[in-house]
């Protein structure tokens, strides 16, 4: 992609008024202004014989972006030696735009004297357009920033300037180096990786978690806590865009609580989240579908371990519809957050896959559901996954959730088990049960904590099934097919309609005709033999 911005950059600090505009070489489409340099600073600011504080300089740096401009625009900064703290504040202007059209909207991060290269070692934190301003010392650092010496050589202050005005986006960028000795050295605490779990069973966990680390505004004890409340065995940490949380998790983790640490991926064409990361691994998320990048983002997390998610693939916002394809993808999040159109979409996508699995004999890919929960009253664990599990440990869990032995609760007082039995067998979620091809299959569906539900029996003929829940919300729904007729067999539990209508299968309408979902389950394999 070429770039289309017009760069103007001045610096208030009198040392540098070229105006300069370069593409950078690497990754998405990238500008790069004229560098901020410190360099005569520390001589001229050192405190004054005497001083008890330490010296302080500061830097301004004004500019322009037109609309089009490039993904990621960087702000090169000369940090000389001896520097404790850098401390970044920055602003945008909003001028009023039409409805509908996009207004003003500037993400922001750092990267140190490693440099910005794609996937490199440079680093150093990602606040999105959550904050306006950040601290980085060897102590300690704003979250979203990872702590560590200020070392002197350039330094880059990254723009995401992912919505631009039809008037422009005037931007000014303030930058603060404090001088002095470096602080103590910021210790990380990361989780354990297995807590005390019930051997092999069933484990709650929910995948899909912010805090104050990237655009959350729960610290991470709070989020911790409510896993807890919400009755979960296990919560992923996904901050956006940054590893810097990973750092804090071991003081919440506990015996009852396994936090397995990981990202989500928020690029311009769709979001993914990374589970099972090492702690304090990164993934990088500058560049686009087009790009050709990700397969290699994505082969970072599993050669690590971990599983590449896509995340909301329908969400309608700007930059999260999902376009990097399923190749890569070890499971896919249909449902995300309170049940909305997006997750039917998603639904339906996945489904349509499951065909497309069972005619080639390729892969197929887990459904998985998460909360997203950033900030109150987003309820964490809002749906979560129910994995059965070898023990309550990082890669038991990723195991579970690779393999599809999950299903998908709308909250803990959700309960299901499901089941395909023939020929003297039987198989559970995500498993396959072989039998001749006229053998009778019964397929059982025992739920709990959905009143007046619908259950769903689907297969890759479409809803072959629907039988209505008691008001107590108990049932078990007993269902008879072969492996001739069904590949596959899964359920879904409904909420009633708005009207307390139970729904109508297979029927079309101007409206959705079904309510909210309260379960939804992987597929129990149907084969012949
Ligand atoms: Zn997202
Ligand atoms: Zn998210």
């Amino acid at each position: 992609m070429t770039n289309a911005s017009e760069g103007r950059q001045e610096s208030a600090g009198g040392l540098d008024r070229r105006r300069l505009l370069a593409a950078a070489a690497t990754g998405a489409a990238a500008l790069t202004l004229a560098p901020v340099s410190f360099a005569r600073a520390q001589a001229a600011t050192a405190p004054p014989k005497g001083a008890t504080g330490p010296g302080e300089v500061t830097r301004t740096v004004t500019g322009h972006l037109e609309t089009g401009a490039a993904d990621f625009v960087y702000l090169p900064v000369e940090v000389p030696k001896g520097v404790q703290k850098i401390a970044v504040e920055y602003s945008y202007d909003r001028p009023s735009v039409p409805a509908g059209t996009p207004g003003n909207s500037c993400d922001i991060g750092v990267f140190d004297q490693h440099g910005t290269k794609l996937g490199g070692k440079g680093f150093r934190g990602w606040s999105g357009g959550f904050r306006t301003s950040f601290e980085i010392s060897a102590s300690e650092a704003t979250p979203g920033y990872l702590p560590g010496p200020v070392q002197a050589g350039t330094w880059n202050i990254v723009l995401g300037p992912y919505q631009v005005a039809p008037q422009g986006m005037n931007y000014q960028v303030k930058i603060t180096l404090t001088f002095g000795a470096a602080g103590a050295a910021f210790v990380p605490t990361y989780p354990p990786r297995r807590a005390k779990g019930r051997g092999r069973t069933w484990y709650r966990g929910d995948g899909h978690l912010h805090t104050v680390h990237s655009d959350g505004k729960r610290l991470p004890s709070e989020v911790a806590a409510g896993a807890r409340a919400a009755g979960l065995d296990y919560m992923i940490s996904t901050d956006h865009n940054t590893s810097s949380s990973h750092a804090v998790w071991g003081e919440y983790a506990g015996d009852d609580l396994l936090i397995i640490t990981g990202e989500e991926i928020t690029t311009r064409n769709g979001h993914w989240l990374a589970w099972g990361l090492p702690a304090g691994e990164w993934i990088d998320w500058r560049y686009r579908s087009r790009d050709g990048d990700f397969h290699r983002f994505a082969q970072q997390v599993h050669r690590a371990g971990g599983l590449v998610v896509p995340a909301h693939p329908y969400c309608p916002y700007v930059a999260c519809q999902w376009k990097f394809g399923y190749d890569d993808a070890d499971a896919v999040e249909v449902w995300n957050g309170p049940w909305t159109y997006d997750d039917e979409s998603a639904v339906d996508t996945w489904d349509a896959r499951l065909g497309e699995a069972v005619r080639t004999g390729g892969r197929w890919l887990p459904a998985v559901g998460d909360s997203d929960a950033h900030s109150e009253p987003q309820v964490i664990g809002l749906p979560h996954n129910v994995v059965y599990a070898d023990d309550l440990t990082t890669g038991a869990i990723t195991s579970g959730l690779r393999a599809g032995r999950t299903w998908i609760a709308e909250s803990a007082s959700v309960g299901l088990a499901f089941t395909a039995g023939g020929n003297g067998r039987q198989a559970g979620i995500g498993e396959t049960l072989t039998t001749p091809a006229a053998a009778p299959v019964d397929v059982r569906l025992e739920v709990q904590g959905v009143p007046n539900g619908t259950v769903r029996l689907i297969t890759d003929e479409g809803q072959m099934h629907q039988e209505s829940l008691p008001a107590s919300g108990t049932g078990t729904v007993v269902w008879r097919t072969t492996s001739s007729l069904a590949a596959y067999v899964r359920a879904e539990v409904r909420h009633p309609m708005a009207d307390g209508n139970p729904g109508h299968g297979n029927t079309m309408g101007p409206v959705l005709q079904w309510g909210p979902m309260a379960a939804l389950t992987n597929p129990v394999f149907l084969k012949r033999a």
